[in-house]
């Protein structure tokens, strides 16, 4: 799950991660109220979007007036910010970070992710911030320094400073940076984090380290014992296709093709993903409607992906086991009837009861194209949708 930036923030500043003050604000007054709180010359008009590369984007303001405050914020208020990491669709900027600004001496990078080699959490440091991490470690690898954490000893106040040493911290803010690793490893810790990435930790003028960017990302199986992570929930910045499957218990995830799949298990998702793929199509979800699902849960499941305006046609893949097939076929004639559907459909069976499944769709009067097999039934929905 992702958080906003003032979010990330107010934990971090639990933490004794030091942050610049700053307040949310969701319309232009709260905005210039909030620039007056503050009470900074410089003030920093942040959209706060479920995105990076904002800066680049024109989403980040600096204000040096109550004027400019309330101008920026309107400028930027029901805006569709399109970032890199938006995709060309964008996003609608609702909320605002209103912030000191700060007088940066030097931006870096500083982040905590789990690395799956080493089964690890890491911390990479750089002293090229403020730019796309990933770009450095294209181009300057060698700029890139990394600690391995021992998840029983945690991250050692000697590793924090040999990054500070590293990537080049003025040895008068070593200190102060170490103590602001050794926080912020904590937070990654206590919340359960995958990533806590900090582009750009920077130095000030006058002397301090501050995060002046922060992107929480938090394991979603652990967010049962962080009831207050969960309050953070922004559902605005989450595809509602999504969340309507997470009520129904469905694993399904968007994708930006236009061959709706329904698939029982997360394998054989995976696998018809490839298929389609290997046959020149283009998925436009990931769904596993699960092992137990009742006709009910498959209905809706069918439903979602009817609901992508991208879905040329849809693919169901069973493998039925557990799942029982007529089951299936029970649950998509019914959401065909709920919603008419318009686009082809190839239909592939297997398993537990396929012939009742098999002849509740032929007696359904659906135009289904059946299929023999995976690889049949990929090539059929490929060459229905060219
Ligand atoms: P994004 O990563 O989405 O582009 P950031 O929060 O990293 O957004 O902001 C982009 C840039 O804007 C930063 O690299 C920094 O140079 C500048 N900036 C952000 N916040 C402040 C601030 N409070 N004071 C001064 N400059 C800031
Ligand atoms: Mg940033």
């Amino acid at each position: 799950m992702n958080i906003h930036e003032y979010q990330g923030k107010e934990i971090l500043r639990k933490y004794g991660v030091s942050v610049p003050n700053g307040r949310v604000a969701f319309t232009a007054d709260e905005a210039v109220e909030a620039a007056k709180e503050l009470g900074t010359a410089v003030t920093v008009v942040k959209a706060q979007i479920h995105a990076g590369g904002r800066g680049k984007a024109g989403g980040v303001k600096i204000a040096k007036s109550l004027d400019d405050v309330r101008a920026y914020a309107e400028e930027l208020l029901g805006k569709t910010l399109v970032t890199h990491q938006t995709g060309p669709e964008g996003k609608e900027v609702k909320r605002l970070l209103i912030e000191e600004g700060c007088d940066i001496q030097k931006e870096y990078y500083v982040g905590f992710v789990l690395d799956r080699d080493s089964s690890r959490v890491v911390l990479m440091a750089s002293e090229e911030g403020g730019t796309e991490i990933e770009e450095v470690a294209e181009k300057t690898p060698e700029k890139i320094f990394k600690e391995y954490i021992d998840p029983v000893v945690g991250l050692t106040p000697f590793q924090a400073r040999r990054i500070a040493f590293n990537i080049n911290i003025p040895k008068e803010l070593v200190n102060q940076s170490v103590k602001f690793m050794l926080g912020l490893y904590q937070v990654f810790v206590e919340k359960d984090c995958s990533i806590a990435e900090i582009n750009p930790l920077v130095t000030t003028g006058d002397g301090r380290v501050m995060a002046l960017d922060a992107k929480l990302n938090f394991d979603s199986n652990a967010l049962y014992r962080h009831k207050d992570i969960v309050e953070y929930r922004d559902l605005d910045e989450e595809d509602p296709k999504e969340i309507e499957a997470s009520k129904y218990d469905l694993s399904y995830i968007s994708l930006n093709g236009n061959i709706g799949c329904m698939v029982n298990g997360a394998g054989l998702a995976m696998a018809t993903l490839d298929i389609i793929k290997h046959y020149g199509g283009d998925p436009a979800n990931f769904l596993d409607v699960g092992g137990g699902a009742t006709a009910e849960k498959v209905t809706e499941a069918f439903k979602i992906i009817l609901s992508d305006e991208n879905v040329k046609g849809i693919f169901v893949n069973i493998f039925g086991g557990i799942m029982k097939c007529d089951v299936i076929a029970t649950g998509v004639v019914e959401a065909a009837k709920q919603v008419s559907l318009q686009v082809p459909l190839v239909v592939r069976l297997e398993g537990t009861n396929v012939e009742q499944g098999k002849k509740i769709l032929n007696e359904s009067g659906l135009n289904i194209i059946a299929a023999e097999s995976m690889a049949d039934g990929a090539q059929k929905i490929v060459a229905q949708v060219q």
